[in-house]
């Protein structure tokens, strides 16, 4: 094991494109490059492109093909499920309250907050256990009758906690609300059926699963009222306006349909190398907690507290030895502020700045986790000795 190997050990920021995934997009940059809307024979090659993509991730999401919306991003399309839902109710003049958790990603957290602070919406934090876990009879106790939409993610990018969506799900079916998770961290690492979860929205973004940055997907049950995020021309039967990204869509569903055929062996061989992972980091590092649930969490997911000690320091050490981790939300950059998820969580003043997410992924291997486990005490001892 030599002292330069990089280990990347950042994969719920982001992860490469499956080297399959850029074949697949290849045609699509300079061969077939037409507008998915032109009717000529360049356009009709792109649109028949577009629509296999599109065929591909409803079969891996067993839902229909009319039932997906190809966007710029996973943000953009929890923003426009959320804004979509909200102002559709707007305009029937239906009533403006959302029920979501303090733990959920900004692309969801602060979408709520502009629609309450902009547009008046109510919202409703259901709160969650020392684990990052939302209870379903929570959910259900803060349902009002003018209840529009519940969005609860199903896993969480910082702690890794998987969350009762079904039950969650189920619900808001009974309730007639509603209901989006944000499966962007599960993509790949959790089934993503939405009939299963009861959803009537689910976003998605490819980076995540080894595809292209830049392309989400919304999943919009059949029949669900949804007002388009942004104004422009027809595209994604008017759900989406902009000319669609083909080489981008083809790229996701290539690496989706990619991510389930291995998930299950996958996600079995990196939870055996995560849980050695945690075992180790608990067993020699005195002062340490695992954040989020220690067995309801996605099989990829290592996520600690040092009391003491701040997590972006640590970052920085590891990073000065080629392992890349995180502290914290990797979109949140560098900010020496306690995250919401770990204040939501209740975690004591002195571990809150204290946070390290190593997520795992394809090309970890078990010398990745040795080395982890042979720098990281040091590092923490060193630096909570001032050094
Ligand atoms: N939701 C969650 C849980 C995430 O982890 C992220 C990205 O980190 C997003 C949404 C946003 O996705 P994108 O990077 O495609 O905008």
């Amino acid at each position: 094991m030599t002292q330069n190997r990089k280990v990347y050990l950042d994969h719920s920021a982001t992860t490469p494109v499956d080297p399959r995934v850029v074949e697949a997009m290849a045609p699509f940059w300079s061969e077939v490059f037409g507008n998915s809307e032109s009717t000529h024979a360049f356009g009709l090659a792109a649109a028949s492109a577009l629509e296999e993509a599109r065929q591909t991730v409803a079969g891996a999401l067993k839902c229909r093909a009319a039932e997906l919306v190809f966007t710029g991003s996973g943000t953009e399309a929890i923003n426009l499920a959320l804004r979509g839902v909200a102002w559709a109710a707007r305009q029937r003049g239906d009533g403006g309250h959302i029920v979501t958790t303090p733990v959920e990603h900004p692309a969801v957290s602060q979408t709520v907050a502009q629609l309450r602070n902009l547009f008046g919406f109510e919202l409703t934090l259901v709160p969650v256990d020392g684990h990052g876990q939302v209870d379903p009879d929570d959910v259900a106790a803060a349902i009002r009758p003018d209840t529009l939409l519940v969005s609860v993610m199903m896993a969480n990018n910082e702690i890794g906690t998987v969350q009762p969506v079904a039950a969650i799900g189920r619900i808001c079916r009974e309730r007639g609300v509603l209901f989006h998770t944000d499966a962007v961290q599960a993509a790949g690492r959790l089934p993503l059926e939405p009939d299963e979860m009861h959803a009537d929205l689910l976003s998605i973004s490819a980076h995540k699963f080894y595809g292209p940055k830049g392309v989400g997907l919304l999943y919009v049950r059949h029949g669900t009222p949804l007002v388009p995020a942004l104004t422009g021309g027809g595209h994604e039967r008017g759900r989406r306006p902009g000319t669609v990204n083909v080489a981008g869509a083809v790229g996701l569903a290539a690496a989706l349909k990619l991510a389930e055929e291995i998930r299950v062996a996958e996600c079995a061989r990196l939870r055996q190398l995560r849980n050695q992972l945690i075992a180790g980091v608990l067993e020699r590092i005195p002062d340490c907690r695992l954040t989020g649930h220690p067995t309801q969490r996605l099989c990829h997911h290592a996520s600690f507290a040092f009391r003491g000690v701040e997590g972006e320091t640590i970052v920085v050490q590891l990073d000065l030895l080629g392992i890349a981790a995180s502290s914290g939300a990797a979109c949140a950059g560098g900010e020496a502020e306690p995250s919401a998820v770990l204040l939501a969580l209740g975690l004591a003043q002195d571990w809150l700045l204290g946070s390290l997410r190593l997520t795992l992924g394809r090309a970890t291997t078990e010398a990745d986790i040795a080395r982890v486990l042979e720098v990281l005490p040091g590092i923490v001892e060193r630096l909570r000795a001032g050094e």
